[in-house]
């Protein structure tokens, strides 16, 4: 399980996160949402190691996460994935994943100097048709549709055997019909046993996909509970959801985006 306590990330004077509590257990999907600056990409860059904290602490599975570098931390099962596609352009994307395969087998970085190596191909070729991408596995990823770009992002997580998936922001510019399949595919990683963090803007990627729901706010949580808990929540319609979200009326409203 994940245990966030009383997490703190100032830059200077502005206070990213301002301490923040929460847990997620394994097999469980969270979506944290909130408005654009809200501190969402900072909580997830604090939990995989990108940034030092000002304060709090990081449990996994009971062990202190915070002084670990995110190689570590990766060693230790938590992987990410980043709100802007992080792959290499000029490879293709079977070996994309392959150097992900192996980076996780020798525990390294990830990087795209490494040779490949043949031992690699059977497990990037699971990964790929894991996440959709079977038929693309030659193609180069400069040339790669943005929809197979989060994708691979998430092969690319994946070959890590991660326990906690943090997801920022991963159906992010897809189609309606395209992000429901993806999150149909993060909400069946929990289902296997994965604890999984994820934000996302689109209220669809939320309803029927996250068991819980936090709501994060100026760096703090202003709600939490299920989806249709939280859009009833007066507090959090004023200041993030907004009045067109009626998550007891057909559900028709809650495909809408949330204000960013
Ligand atoms: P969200 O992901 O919810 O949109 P962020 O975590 O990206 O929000 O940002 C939260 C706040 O922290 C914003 O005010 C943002 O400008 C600020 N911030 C984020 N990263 C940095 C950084 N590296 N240096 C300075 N300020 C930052
Ligand atoms: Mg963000």
């Amino acid at each position: 399980m994940l245990q966030v306590q009383e997490l703190v990330k100032h830059f200077g004077g502005i206070r990213a996160v301002d301490g923040v509590s929460f847990e997620v257990a394994a097999g469980e999907c969270v979506a944290l949402i909130g408005p654009n600056g809200a501190g969402k990409s900072t909580c997830f860059a604090c939990i995989a190691g990108q940034y030092p904290l000002t304060g709090g602490r990081i449990l996994w599975n009971g062990q202190a996460l915070e002084k670990l570098a995110p190689a570590a931390r990766l060693r230790h099962g938590v992987a990410r994935t980043f709100q802007v596609a992080q792959v290499f352009e000029a490879l293709t994307v079977l070996q994309n994943v392959q150097l992900a395969v192996q980076a996780s087998r020798a525990q390294n970085a990830i990087s795209a100097f490494k040779p490949l190596d043949r031992q690699s191909v059977g497990a990037a070729r699971a990964l790929l048709d894991q996440t959709g991408l079977g038929a693309s596995d030659g193609e180069d990823v400069a040339n790669l549709a943005y929809g197979a770009k989060k994708r691979l992002e998430l092969a690319i997580a994946l070959a890590a055997a991660p326990r906690l998936l943090l997801l920022d922001e991963p159906a992010a510019g897809l189609a309606e019909a395209e992000r429901a399949s993806l999150m149909q595919l993060v909400k069946t990683l929990a289902g296997q046993g994965m604890a999984v963090l994820y934000t996302e803007h689109n209220m669809d990627a939320v309803a029927g996909v996250a068991d819980r729901v936090l709501v994060l706010i100026e760096g703090r949580i202003a709600a939490q509970g299920s989806f249709d808990a939280i859009s009833r929540d007066a507090e959090v319609r004023r200041l993030y959801l907004g009045d067109g979200l009626e998550a007891d009326g057909d559900g028709a409203d809650a495909r809408g985006a949330a204000h960013a």
